[in-house]
């Protein structure tokens, strides 16, 4: 182009000079002046062309690097020359010995964000994100976008002040404080992973793919994670493939069931009651924890299918429930921020027969974070219906409370990391106080998840809390029906989380 335009011009400029420099003047010039003179001034204007020509290799040089090596989107490092970053920093590491970090960011289900939000705010988010990320980490620190929503930082160890724990938690209090876009306010979660060179490898690919396992190992954790890469992570990936191939196949061979687990009112004793978790019983591998697939069902969108048969199933099995017993489903973020969730529920109410008042939807502080105006939407629709939500994992997600003011909800279930703490720990103690004395200015009612001691069932019953749910009063067990009467349900051994065999 540059070239091109440099040619052009020095014609132009010739011809110009024909016309109007030197006007008619030149009608009765000899030939071979007339000559000298275009001579003159096409040489003239290339030299200035050619000025302007080597100026934009500058130029260029800038573009091509733009063009070729900076993600537009961000200004970041594109996912190739990123690599060839890390291959560079792999070959100094060799040289030196002195160690350099390979830290992964991914912004959690950021394929759903970005279809439920569009791709215009998507970008937006990115965008801001990105902008965020450049102001929290020092010069001399590489960094590039490698996916949708992924990110990757070569943080040399000399460049540390302090941990790399208060580090990555550092960056990731700040990166997931909510981000203003036009429409609504964003709020994500992250997973992150880190991998160390020369330690855990040299090779660019194999130590982004590392870092990559460190980052689905995060994720597997839940919320808001990092991990460091451990070698035997390596079949965890493997057993991680596996799951995602076998999902839709269990699904279709029936391999999911439901189990209950009964949550009793701590006044009258009495089970109020039941949530429903999904249990997979594979044929050969046996019984898998819904944590080593749930997340991985929520990524591959193998959840709606399978979120859609909980539901019903969990409505039908409600007629084999005690009358005063409602059935508790947890929802998933996924399931909960497609369009059609509220007509899916309405559909599912209809087919089933379940009154409102015995359905019972749990849903995560996460899920309904991911669009307040949604989510208040939803939940405002799903009042109406007088069907009751309980805000699951209550404590663990945002500590921004005032999204809570504009939500319909009539439950907090506080999560069972308080829980377990509240009768060694005073502040576990006192967050759970605090949340029963939230609830009572917000006129919802709370319960506790995960109570397994007589000395935490005391406690919680002093802070106030209303009803209870843990293995003391009975863990989930499959429904036993036999001559159209409900037994009792059958205490399941306690669920192996993460088996990798
Ligand atoms: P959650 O909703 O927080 O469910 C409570 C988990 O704590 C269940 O684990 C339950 O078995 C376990 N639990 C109950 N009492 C105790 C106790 O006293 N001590 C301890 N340590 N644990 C207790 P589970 O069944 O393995 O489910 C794990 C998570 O998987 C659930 O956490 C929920 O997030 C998800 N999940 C389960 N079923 C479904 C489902 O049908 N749909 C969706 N979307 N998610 C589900
Ligand atoms: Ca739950
Ligand atoms: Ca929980």
């Amino acid at each position: 182009m540059t070239i091109a335009s440099s040619a052009i011009g020095s014609f132009l400029l010739g011809l110009w000079g024909l016309r109007f420099g030197f006007g008619d003047g030149l009608a009765g010039m000899p030939a071979p002046a007339m000559m000298g003179i275009i001579a003159g001034l096409c040489a003239l204007s290339a030299a200035g062309a050619s000025m302007s020509f080597f100026a934009g290799v500058d130029e260029s040089a800038d573009y091509v690097f733009r063009e070729t090596q900076l993600d537009k989107l961000t200004g970041l490092l594109a996912r190739a020359p990123m690599v060839a970053k890390v291959a560079e920093a792999a070959a100094a590491t060799i040289k030196t010995g002195e160690p350099v970090y390979l830290i992964d960011i991914d912004i959690d289900r950021f394929k759903h964000i970005n279809d439920a939000i569009g791709y215009s705010q998507g970008d937006a988010l990115v965008h801001a994100f990105a902008d965020r990320l450049k102001g929290l980490v020092p010069d001399g620190v590489t960094m590039g976008r490698i996916g949708a929503g992924e990110f990757a930082i070569l943080y040399p160890d000399d460049r540390l002040r302090g941990s790399m724990e208060h580090l990555v938690e550092r960056l990731i209090e700040a990166l997931m404080q909510p981000y203003q876009l036009a429409s609504h306010l964003q709020s994500i979660s992250l997973s992150v992973g880190i991998v160390a060179m020369p330690m855990d490898g040299v090779d660019p690919v194999q130590v982004l793919r590392r870092s990559n396992l460190a980052l689905q190992h995060a994720r597997a954790k839940g919320v808001a994670n990092w991990a460091v890469f451990q070698a035997d992570l390596g079949r965890v990936a493997d057993h991680r493939q596996w799951v995602e191939s076998e999902l839709s196949t269990a699904f279709e061979r029936g391999d999911f069931h439901l189990h209950y687990q009964p949550q009793h009112d701590l006044m009258t004793g009495k089970v109020v009651g039941y949530e429903a978790l999904i249990r997979w019983q594979h044929p050969e591998r046996g019984m898998i924890a819904p944590m080593e697939f749930i997340p991985i069902a929520e990524e591959t969108g193998m959840i709606l299918p399978i979120g859609a048969w909980v539901l019903e199933k969990a409505c039908n099995d409600a007629k084999h429930l005690p009358k005063d017993c409602f059935v508790a489903v947890n929802i998933s973020p996924v399931q909960f921020m497609t369009k059609d969730f509220v007509a899916q529920v309405r559909a599912t109410m209809g087919k089933t027969g379940i009154e409102p008042a015995r359905l019972e939807l749990e849903v995560t502080e996460t899920a309904m974070m991911q669009d307040r105006d949604r989510a208040a939407a939803v939940l405002k629709e799903l009042s109406n219906m007088g069907i009751s939500v309980a805000v699951d994992d209550f404590g663990t997600g945002y500590s921004n409370l005032s999204y809570l003011i504009d939500f319909s909800f009539r439950k907090l279930k506080i999560d069972k990391s308080f829980v377990s703490r509240i009768d060694r720990d005073s502040s576990s103690g006192a967050v759970v106080s605090t949340i029963v004395g939230l609830s009572r200015a917000l006129g919802v009612s709370t319960i506790a998840e995960g109570v397994e001691t007589e000395d935490q069932a005391t406690l919680l019953k002093a802070a106030g809390c209303e009803v209870v749910q843990g293995y003391l009063f009975g863990r989930p067990g499959p429904l036993r029906i036999e001559d159209g009467r409900t037994l009792p349900v059958l205490d399941e051994p306690e669920l192996r989380v993460a088996s990798l065999h």
